[in-house]
């Protein structure tokens, strides 16, 4: 019987990656282990280093200083071109002016393999990204779409070790965004290609992560699986990136059961579950997602024990096609962020309004 071949949980390995470009420290002492088989994003704002970090591993910048490691093996001075990786960027980079099959089949030239081999491989990987048809047209012949999914077909064609991917979508519109988006997670999932992934989208690094990595000037500053960073969200910064959150200032009071009771401004008290220890009289802000909150009539209001709730007037509306978004003014002047969902929201600019929250959707944070 064939044993089972475990996954190498550290597949890629970044080992202390630090790179400095004149005065400026792009990366800074990164450990970072990525796991066989799976997609993992590097995810932050412009200039936080994730490219960088990317190129690094492609081969394209060396590290100032540690060591990467594909399968075990240290790569700082193999050459890029031994390195076994796909790469994909955001302008598609595909030569104008050789057909699509040349273009898909350019990395396999150098490898040594007859022509029929080739012929074979790059007419398999038009057909995985369902573009068959389409070998003998020129680049300029196909949509912007297209030729993403062809630099796709170019990339996957070498059977690489590891995908890397910068911004791959950013040139195309939001309906194409989203195909290309499924696309590449299904063919992820169907090959099984180690695949890192830079955005600085955080729906689009939710929606297709195994892992994904927050980084913020050079650091990282949370790693985990989309549920993970996105609702136990380790610091104001990732809390905030990966979007509609509120923060709300408090100082704790005590413990209560299994949650802590904080004071806010206005003397009101909250549940909370803290996201670390926190002794009595720390100052901390309480995080609540806008999606957690349910809204009604401050008329229809019926106390329940155990829920936190605000009052307040909506200040501002915005219907999103799935989704209604409101702004709250409460007594004390906090605006709340409430994303409802249901289908019809009847709440309008001025109505008096509750919004009501679980304790278990509260995270206290030290500020
Ligand atoms: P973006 O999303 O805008 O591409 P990023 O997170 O990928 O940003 P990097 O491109 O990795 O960020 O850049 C990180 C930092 O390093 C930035 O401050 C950038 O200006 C700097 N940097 C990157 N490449 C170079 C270079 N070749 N020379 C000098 N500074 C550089």
């Amino acid at each position: 019987m064939a044993l089972k071949q475990e996954k190498d949980p550290a597949f890629v390995k970044f080992k202390g990656i630090e790179k400095q470009f004149g005065k400026v420290v792009a990366v800074k002492k990164m450990d970072l282990e990525i796991p066989e088989g799976s997609l993992v994003t590097l995810l932050g704002p412009s200039g936080c280093g994730k490219t960088t970090l990317l190129r690094i591993l492609a081969g394209l910048e060396s590290p100032t200083q540690g060591d990467i490691y594909i399968k075990g093996k240290r790569m700082n001075d193999i050459p890029i071109h031994k390195r076994n990786l796909g790469m994909i960027f955001q302008n598609y980079a595909l030569f104008p002016h050789k057909t699509i099959f040349d273009n898909v089949a350019f990395g396999l030239k150098y490898r040594n393999i007859s022509k029929s081999v080739i012929k074979e491989k790059v007419e398999k990987a038009l057909e995985t990204i369902r573009l068959a048809e389409v070998g003998n047209r020129m680049p300029s012949q196909l949509s912007g779409g297209q030729q993403q999914r062809i630099a796709l077909a170019r990339a996957i064609v070498i059977e690489p070790d590891v995908l890397l991917m910068d911004e791959p979508l950013s040139a195309l519109d939001e309906n194409l965004r989203e195909d290309m988006r499924r696309e590449i997670d299904n063919l992820q999932q169907a090959l099984g290609v180690t695949t890192i992934f830079v955005t600085h989208d955080q729906r689009e690094a939710l929606s297709m992560s195994d892992k994904v990595v927050v980084m913020k000037d050079g650091f990282i500053q949370q790693e985990g699986n989309p549920e993970e960073v996105y609702n136990n969200s380790v610091n104001h910064f990732v809390a905030d990136f990966l979007g509609h959150s509120n923060f709300i200032n408090s100082i704790v009071k005590e413990e209560t059961g299994e949650y802590l009771s904080v004071t806010l401004e206005d003397n009101n008290t909250c549940l909370v579950v803290p996201a670390e220890a926190f002794n009595k009289g720390d100052k901390a802000e309480i995080v609540i997602r806008a999606q957690k909150f349910t809204l009604g009539y401050k008329t229809d209001h019926v106390p329940e024990q155990g829920m936190n709730v605000f009052f307040g007037k909506i200040v501002d509306r915005s219907y999103m096609g799935g989704e209604v978004s409101y702004f709250v003014e409460l007594d004390n002047k906090l605006v709340l962020h409430v994303i409802n969902f249901v289908k019809r929201s009847p709440y309008r600019r001025g109505d008096e309004v509750f919004m009501e929250v679980k304790p278990e959707h509260c995270r206290l944070l030290r500020i």
